[in-house]
């Protein structure tokens, strides 16, 4: 596993839409109904060292699966980057905290990413997708926390036992390694097709 130019340019620009798509997402918060007033991320201790390593180690751990650099790092990164929604923090406003903690924003950030990068590169996908699982997980793992999952369509802060970070990750692991096998099988027969004689 070598780290090409290529990958780089690929991991930093996917990195930076995510991070804004995660961002424009948590402003949706601020007109939905049930907001409360949210509590400044740096004073919070949302964005510390170990929150942030923690998300990455939970992401890289999960992309792992794809034995491919740019993935694993983009399983890191992405789910590091999910805590882009605290950043509408800092504004004092009203809003739902943590609009990126969700299946809709899991659903959304996919299909944004396969659109502007490959809309067949579907590791990538199970990257994206996965990411807020790991995310979650890893909060259930520090914290005791809540999660409005089913946002922008039902706000309430949905509380999930703490015990369950190990499924959330598991399940992580489990899509990325079923659609990575999926595609690797895919490419190997493709090879094999090319190579046919007669071709
Ligand atoms: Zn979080």
């Amino acid at each position: 596993m070598k780290i090409q130019k290529q990958n780089i340019i690929f991991v930093v620009s996917v990195s930076l839409v995510y991070c804004a798509i995660s961002a424009g997402f948590s402003l949706v918060g601020t007109v939905l109904p049930d907001r409360v007033m949210l509590l400044n991320p740096i004073e919070h201790g949302s964005l510390s060292v170990k929150e942030i390593g923690g998300h990455f180690v939970w992401g890289l751990v999960a992309g792992i699966v794809t034995l491919r650099l740019r993935y694993i790092l983009l399983g890191g990164i992405l789910a590091v980057l999910i805590d882009s929604d605290h950043l509408i923090g800092l504004l004092h406003v009203e809003a739902i905290p943590r609009m990126s903690h969700s299946v809709t924003f899991a659903i959304l950030s996919t299909i944004i990413l396969l659109l502007v990068f490959s809309k067949k590169d579907y590791r990538l996908g199970a990257i994206a997708f996965t990411s807020v699982l790991t995310h979650i997980s890893y909060d259930m793992f520090a914290d005791s926390y809540g999660f409005p999952i089913f946002t922008p369509f039902v706000n309430k802060i949905i509380q999930i036992p703490r015990t369950d970070w190990i499924v959330f990750e598991i399940a992580a692991i489990c899509i990325i390694g079923i659609v990575s096998f999926i595609v690797t099988r895919k490419e190997i027969d493709i090879k094999k097709i090319s190579k046919e004689p007669g071709r």
